[in-house]
């Protein structure tokens, strides 16, 4: 580990002695907009000895606070006051020696257009669907190898890159149209020149560009109008914790402090519980925050005022430029908690009706409610981020259709957890979910028993919160981490051209598959149209013999949900549920779309779900 920091370092300096030799004048943001609520910008200038040079700015309101040079003469940083009277246009930044411009940047400032109905943020009515970028589907062949980008496409290495890209999202948005989806996180699409790994994305290289191997920034942007056309809505993963080693920045990086360094490599501790737990020491907490993620993702300090800006500034940008509905943000808790909640409360206040959810990887309600917005946190902290995973469902959902039950175990984690709900100021606004791109998927945590992967999708797709499902899952993939990350994260079959199976199309599936794809789709277009789902009240009772059975209500409708986890029929008496039948005897079970003329006594199949609309009006 040692040894690698040392390269890293000898490689650093070498190449900061080339790029100070012929360096492009960089400024970032590349452009900004008028209208925002915040009216400061700072502009990040980067090229070789700019901060020898006077700055002449002159467009009518827009006036310079300050220009501010850092330790590294390559860089200045000018803080920029975007008056209500500017107008979008364009402008030249000069940059002058001895009276002589020597460099020169036409800045352009947009107007906001704040008539389209743009970030709406995501919510319980909707159904998340993330997916790999790089697995899903290769649309364009022509990028998949391009001069300048370390590394090639090479399909037969589950660890490299395979070639899906912007184009294969585009061309099958139909598909997740039909299949009911509302909302696409797509994992990161920023440049990612890496000489490994770069296919997750995780690894940014230039927080202002597009992986040119998945498309350009235009073409981002025409993703997400081509997205919004069909009524669905667009995630953007984020990362704020760290980089890649390989970012332009690591050549010449602007200040010492820019990142967290330690005398050899350290790596995070990755326990988030941390940084709420009363008990933390200080070593505990250093190391969980600077430590680095990996020896190829340097830790940013987001306490260097400039990275904080910089980083913000970055999301906003994104944002606006590509009519962003949501993020994801990675590694939440990893950064500087401060500095997060300064984040989010900017969002909020550009965009009161945006929706964040951020990775907090932790196992109990009451370490994952500290960061949602409005907790009531003993130290006062609020985070200003509106929603958060419910990682400990997902840990409930692993054994509860495997393990036997008993007084503490099986079926009963999946009360248990939401029991404990009242931990969130908003547990409508947690996105629930069976898995995601870093762990087993579902099917092969349930020895490959379908019937156990149908309950758990009818239950995230009825309970509480925002649920998001993991691509392929209607596929029946069964991938997991074991055989390692890239393994896992498994090209869609027909998203190649040449692949022998096309499971994008009816045709193309096995039954099997088949099957799964018209189970999930007929909950998930039901469930598109009933609010009752969305937002109604939740009521719960506790689990017997292996059957669970809640509510879901509002003023005008009733949804029963049971669930038999039993490898047997089970006759359920229901009259411990009057409280929600009353005198109804009549519903429609919406998987088969039965009727169910007797709700008394209700006939359950083994392993499975019955989703039943209770309808007032057809009760006389
Ligand atoms: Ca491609």
């Amino acid at each position: 580990m040692v040894r690698s920091v040392i390269i890293i370092i000898a490689g650093f300096l070498s190449l900061t002695l080339v790029a100070q030799k012929n360096q492009e004048l960089r400024i970032e943001p590349p452009f900004w907009w008028t209208g925002f609520q915040h009216p400061e910008l700072q502009l990040l200038v980067h090229a070789t000895n700019i901060s020898a040079t006077t700055v002449a700015i002159s467009y009518p309101g827009v006036e310079v606070i300050s220009i501010e040079s850092v330790e590294n003469p390559n860089y200045l940083f000018i803080n920029l006051l975007i008056t209500p009277e500017a107008k979008s246009g364009k402008f030249p930044i000069r940059f002058m020696k001895e009276k002589a411009v020597v460099k020169e940047y036409i800045y352009e400032l947009r107007q906001r257009d704040l008539s389209r109905k743009d970030h709406r943020g995501f919510d319980a009515s909707d159904v998340i669907y993330l997916l790999m970028p790089d697995r899903f589907a290769n649309g364009d062949t022509t990028n998949d190898n391009l001069p300048g980008m370390k590394e090639p496409v090479n399909r037969v290495n589950p660890n490299g890159r395979h070639g899906g890209d912007i184009k294969g999202i585009t061309d099958h948005l139909g598909y997740l149209e039909d299949l009911g989806v509302t909302a696409l996180w797509i994992n990161p699409l920023l440049e990612n020149n890496m000489e490994k790994y770069s296919y997750h994305g995780y690894s940014t290289t230039d927080y202002y560009k597009i992986d040119l191997r998945f498309g350009t920034n235009e073409d981002y942007v025409a993703l997400a109008d081509s997205i919004h056309n069909r009524g669905m809505k667009l995630i953007m993963d984020m990362i704020f914790n760290h980089c890649g080693s390989f970012h332009w920045w690591m050549n010449d990086l602007p200040s010492s402090d820019w990142i967290n360094e330690w005398p050899e490599f350290t790596r995070t501790s990755y326990r988030a519980g941390t940084v709420s737990d009363p008990y933390a020491s200080g070593f505990d907490s250093i190391k969980f925050v600077k430590g680095w993620f990996d020896q190829t993702m340097p830790d940013l300090n987001q306490h260097n005022s400039y990275l904080k800006n910089y980083l913000i500034q970055n999301s906003i940008w994104w944002t606006e430029f590509a009519h962003l509905d949501g993020i994801r943000q990675d590694t939440h808790p990893y950064p500087f908690k401060d500095m997060m909640a300064e984040w989010g409360k900017r969002m909020k206040d550009e965009y009161p009706h945006f929706n964040i959810v951020g990775e907090c990887w932790m196992a109990y309600p009451s370490t994952v409610a500290y960061w949602q917005q409005d907790a009531p946190n003993k130290d006062g902290y609020n985070s200003y981020l509106p929603s958060v995973f419910d990682f400990p469902m997902y840990d409930a959902l692993r054994d509860a259709f495997t393990q036997p039950e008993g007084w503490n175990t099986g079926i009963l984690h999946l009360y248990e957890v939401l029991s404990q709900d009242g931990s969130y100021p908003n547990p409508m606004n947690i996105v629930t979910f069976a898995d995601n791109h870093d762990v087993n998927r579902y099917l092969k945590t349930q020895q490959n028993d379908v019937r156990n992967l149908k309950m758990a999708m009818a239950f995230i797709l009825t309970t509480r919160g925002i649920p998001q499902i993991f691509y392929g899952t209607e596929m029946l993939m069964t991938t997991g981490e074991d055989e390692g990350h890239g393994a896992l994260r498994q090209d869609v079959p027909g998203g190649w051209p040449g692949d022998l199976q096309d499971a994008f199309t009816d045709k193309g599936r096995t039954p099997e598959q088949q099957d799964m794809y018209t189970y999930l789709q007929t909950i998930l277009q039901w469930r598109k149209d009933n609010p009752v789902i969305h937002s109604g009240q939740l009521r719960h009772y506790i689990p017997q013999d292996g059957v669970y059975v809640y509510f879901r209500h509002n003023e005008t409708d009733t949804v029963m949900v049971v669930i038999n986890k039993n490898d047997e029929i089970k006759a359920l008496d229901t009259s411990r549920f009057s409280d929600f039948l009353g005198s109804h005897s009549i519903g429609t079970e919406i998987i088969t779309g039965l009727q169910i003329n007797q709700l008394n006594t209700i006939t359950l199949a083994p392993k499975s779900v019955k989703i039943i609309e209770i309808n007032h009006k057809s009760i006389k």
